[in-house]
């Protein structure tokens, strides 16, 4: 829409003043227009220079030539320098119009640094933050995230001691292959009535086995294939740059602070992380391949781990699989045929 007003002109170094007309078009384009029609300026409206509002005394509207238009009519010249110069959404929608090559430019390069950054730079850092945790503050996120889990749904194993010695030597026939794993950690037991049969790796290392998954089982070698699984989790400290990675503020403040005791204060949140978001469908491969690579390194057929899947899938199209092992764990048909094709 075209606006109009008012002014008299005052040439460069003069004093003779000339009524004129001023059209201030979409563009912002400006055209003086003498009495008689005649144009005796053109110009941009954002490369005028505008003097401020003082009340109702008149403006002055300094083109670049030296050009002075004086106008009484404040209000047009500030609707019209919202729009041409101002703040308003319209006024960038003009600006983005007339965008030089050079901007786009400097904007696509700014874009891509972003999108880049977000991308590959911080779960790059993410990872690198997760691997280089010392273990004193896993260890503190670990036992936190136990405590939370221990007063939300977990309950006291039910299993007999046997039972537990039977896989706590399993559970160390496997941490023997990978022997940095050895000292830190622990398999533990729990029942999990709400959960179901599940088995989870601790950010510290430590492992739980809910009494159910046990209870699945149809020989103890799937269990097997379970805590393989699981200890490559722990190997790849896969919860940890899971957790990061989601966590990209929780990354910037301890790159900012190079406080990483910050961590244990988010770490409230790693049991809800844990139960909701699970692993990425790659940390879930990297696992599977890797739980094939321990057992065969302790004698054991993988196919038990496949086996497990499977009679996981048959148990959640009976009865309702809320969060079980299966559930955090996605894609069980292309990951089945995977071990056993690794066989
Ligand atoms: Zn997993």
């Amino acid at each position: 829409m075209t606006q109009q007003f008012e002014g008299f002109l005052y040439p460069p170094r003069s004093s003779h003043r000339t009524a004129v007309h001023l059209q201030v078009g979409e563009e912002g384009d400006i055209l003086v227009l003498g009495e008689d029609g005649n144009v005796l300026l053109q110009a941009l409206w954002r490369e005028l220079k505008l003097s401020q509002r003082v009340g109702g005394s008149a403006r002055r509207l300094t083109f670049s030539d030296g050009a002075v238009v004086e106008t009484s009519d404040n209000d047009a010249v500030d609707s019209i320098d919202r729009e041409h110069r101002g703040t308003s959404v319209a006024s960038l929608m003009h600006r983005m119009e007339r965008l030089t090559p050079f901007t786009l430019v400097v904007l696509a390069v700014t874009l891509a640094v972003a999108v880049s950054f977000f991308k590959w730079w911080l779960p790059a850092a993410s990872d690198r933050m997760a691997m280089t945790l010392p273990p004193s503050l896993l260890d503190s996120i670990g036992n936190q995230t136990l405590k939370i889990m221990d007063k939300g749904f977990l309950e006291p194993s039910t299993l007999a001691a046997s039972d537990r010695e039977k896989f706590e030597a399993q559970f160390q026939r496997l941490l023997g292959t990978v022997p940095e794993l050895g000292q830190t950690s622990t398999l533990l037991f729990r029942s999990a009535p709400t959960l179901g049969p599940n088995a989870f790796a601790l950010p510290n290392g430590n492992i739980v086995l809910t009494d159910e998954i046990i209870a699945l089982a149809t020989n103890d070698l799937q269990v097997v294939g379970v805590l393989a699984h699981e200890i490559s989790h722990v190997e790849n400290r896969h919860i940890m740059r899971s957790f990061l990675r989601s966590t990209s503020v929780a990354v910037i403040i301890v790159l900012i602070t190079g406080d990483m005791a910050e961590l244990t204060e988010m770490a409230i949140a790693i049991p809800t992380f844990m139960m909701e978001m699970g692993y990425s469908r790659d940390f879930e491969r990297e696992a599977d391949a890797r739980a094939v690579d321990l057992m065969t390194a302790i004698g054991e057929d993988p196919a038990h781990l496949a086996d497990m899947f499977e009679l996981m899938a048959k148990n959640c199209d009976e009865e309702d699989c809320g969060n079980t092992w299966l559930s955090s764990h996605p894609d069980t048909r292309a990951r089945i045929a995977s071990i056993r094709g690794r066989d």
